[in-house]
């Protein structure tokens, strides 16, 4: 499979813009390869791409572009390779570290989860990933832990070391999990982590967790959410991200009715699609509903 690669040289500060007009034109993802040159990627054939960035950048701007754009076609391992040969870990907590294989361990970080960057969603660099990482550090050591969603088994991994001795990675996507547990082969103490294609209705009934993640779409957790806290054991914690700021109230009303109580909450600006990202960290009832 082949992509259609945009470069676009404009200065650090252009960055928000960038990853504006990228957005705007549908692309697939994109990175910063160094200080000043910006990378996205397109599903052929992208017809028109230069002039459709050029439009959607002056939209944003107001004046056109300056900056010069290069267009081709790049091999899809070529962008793996490159994404990855441009990962960095990422510091999550004062403990815990994300980290791509084969950077040196920085001893300052007792907690480190290594993931391989795109095998699935979740390399700890998304704000949503990384709100449910620091409630998960702060609450931990946990006994079990559910992941709806795994994606690259970020969540799930990072249960792991934090010291939880029972934890499942859910993903509907057959390649999420294909990706998870490519991760789960890298992190030492990891191989005890179940990894299952499906979600909350592929569990058998009586499971119970002490904490319960879910990375998803707002519609998509509304759905799960009573199955979710059904899966929660009592008085235990449910973390939920993936939400926009306009969702929150009919987020916290569902968990309310089902009796979950607001712990915690986060808003994380996201320029690229110019909105904000919330996510919840909520206690479970005593006698779930
Ligand atoms: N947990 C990772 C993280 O926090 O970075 C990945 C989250 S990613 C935003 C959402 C993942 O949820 C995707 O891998 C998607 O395939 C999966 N997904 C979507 N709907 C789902 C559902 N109903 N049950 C289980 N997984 C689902």
């Amino acid at each position: 499979m082949s992509y259609v690669e945009l470069t676009v040289a404009a200065p650090v500060a252009a960055e928000e813009t960038v990853t504006a007009a990228l957005a705007a034109c549908e692309t697939l993802g994109g990175w910063v390869e160094k200080p000043g040159l910006f990378r996205g990627y397109f599903s052929p054939p992208a017809a028109n791409l230069t002039d459709r960035f050029r439009a959607a950048w002056c939209d944003l701007a107001g004046e056109p572009c300056p900056h010069p754009i290069v267009v081709r076609n790049r091999l899809a391992q070529d962008w793996l390779m490159a994404s990855r040969a441009a990962a960095k870990p990422i510091p999550i907590t004062r403990r815990l570290w994300v980290a791509p294989p084969g950077v040196v361990p920085d001893a300052a970080y007792s907690k480190v989860v290594w993931i391989q960057p795109g095998l699935g969603f979740g390399t700890g660099s998304h704000a949503t990933t990384q709100a449910l990482l620091r409630w998960l550090d702060h609450g931990s050591p946990f006994r079990s832990v559910l992941d709806v969603g795994t994606g690259s088994g970020v969540l799930a991994l990072a249960a792991v070391a934090l010291g939880a001795g029972r934890v499942v990675g859910l993903d509907i996507d057959p390649d999420a999990i294909v990706g998870a547990i490519d991760n789960r082969a890298r992190n030492a103490q990891a191989s005890e982590l179940m990894l299952v294609r499906g979600s909350t209705a592929s569990l058998r009934p009586g499971y119970r967790f002490e904490c319960v993640l879910a990375n998803l779409d707002g519609p998509t957790l509304a759905k799960e959410l009573p199955h979710i806290v059904g899966l929660c054991s009592a008085r235990g914690r449910v973390g939920v991200a993936g939400l926009m700021l306009s969702e929150r109230e009919r987020l916290i009303d569902a968990a309310r009715q089902l009796g979950l109580a607001l712990l915690d909450q986060r808003e994380d600006p996201d320029p690229t699609f110019k909105d904000v990202w919330w996510s919840g960290w909520f206690a479970a009832p005593e006698n779930p509903v």
